[in-house]
């Protein structure tokens, strides 16, 4: 199979780093034009100049934007007013305990987690349907059914993200835009070693053995017993923004390593 995705534009947000930035890089070297999002000027160059490096050539435009708000969404719109392909990628996480968290930590997960990919879907989904042509990706997470207790306001974030793709799926049903969501388990990206940095100086381990070890303490039903590296989830995602994938929407597509143990 060859993905060939010359001509369409995609937008990948929070994609300086990560998990985006390998999407990004996957779909550039699918023939994409890409637009990187970030929050700063630098963080955006960098991820540019990393890029033109790994993918001679590419087609990458730039857009600065903070998507927690619905002016950095307006912000974002103005540089990107129409894309064929969007990646809701932008997300936070991190543990936290229940009683700890107030209002203002949950609006800021459900602003940012949520709200982003509601606005741009609303703002660049009529373009994809008048044209007959798109893809619609939100990056959920196994969180989203397996609701961490430590993790409770991010859970429900993701959990959410699943149902709005599934519904985004049937409004545009018969379009020719498809609206999937990807559900990775434990991945090694920036947020994630940073997660594991602590754990990372006390014992000198490498990234791929703390992750390991967190996957088997804190996931253990991990059927691949190691966490998951960010072109393997890049590489779901690339595949479902394929014109190959054009039979797959509304779905709920696990990149977890066997984490949620379900058969489907
Ligand atoms: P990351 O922290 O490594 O990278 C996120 C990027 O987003 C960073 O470059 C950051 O600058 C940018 N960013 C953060 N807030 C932003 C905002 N408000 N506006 C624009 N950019 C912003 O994250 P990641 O681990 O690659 O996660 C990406 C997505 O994958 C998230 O939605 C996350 O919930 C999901 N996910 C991650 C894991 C994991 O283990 N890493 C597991 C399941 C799901």
């Amino acid at each position: 199979m060859k993905i060939d995705l010359s001509g369409k534009v995609a937008l990948v947000t929070a994609s300086t780093g990560g998990i985006g930035f390998a999407i990004a890089r996957g779909l550039a070297e699918s023939g994409a034009e890409v637009v990187i999002n970030g929050c700063s000027e630098a963080t955006v160059n960098h991820a540019i100049q990393k890029l033109q490096q790994v993918v001679p050539g590419v087609a990458v435009r730039a857009t600065i934007a903070d998507l927690s708000s619905a002016q950095g969404v307006e912000t974002l719109l103005r540089t990107v007013p129409q894309a064929d392909i969007l990646v809701n990628n932008a997300g936070i996480f991190g543990p936290q305990d229940f009683y700890g968290t107030d209002d203002e930590t949950w609006d800021r997960y459900w602003q940012t987690n949520v709200m982003s990919g509601v606005r741009l879907s609303r703002a660049l989904l009529p373009g994809m349907i008048s044209s007959g042509w798109g893809r619609v990706v939100f990056i959920s997470s196994e969180s989203a059914l397996n609701i961490p207790a430590d993790m409770i306001h991010y859970g429900v974030t993701k959990t959410a993200q699943l149902s709005l793709a599934r519904g985004l799926a049937k409004f545009a049903a018969g379009s020719g835009v498809t609206v999937n969501s990807v559900l990775p388990g434990p991945t090694m990206s920036d947020g994630f070693a940073a997660m594991m940095q602590d754990e990372m100086d006390k014992t000198g381990k490498s990234l791929e053995m703390v992750g390991k070890e967190f996957v088997m303490a804190n996931r253990p039903s991990s059927v691949i017993q190691r966490a998951a590296t960010v072109e393997e989830v890049a590489n779901m995602v690339v595949y479902v923004c394929s014109m190959q994938a054009s039979a797959t929407s509304g779905a709920a597509l696990r990149v977890d390593g066997g984490v949620v143990d379900d058969i489907v």
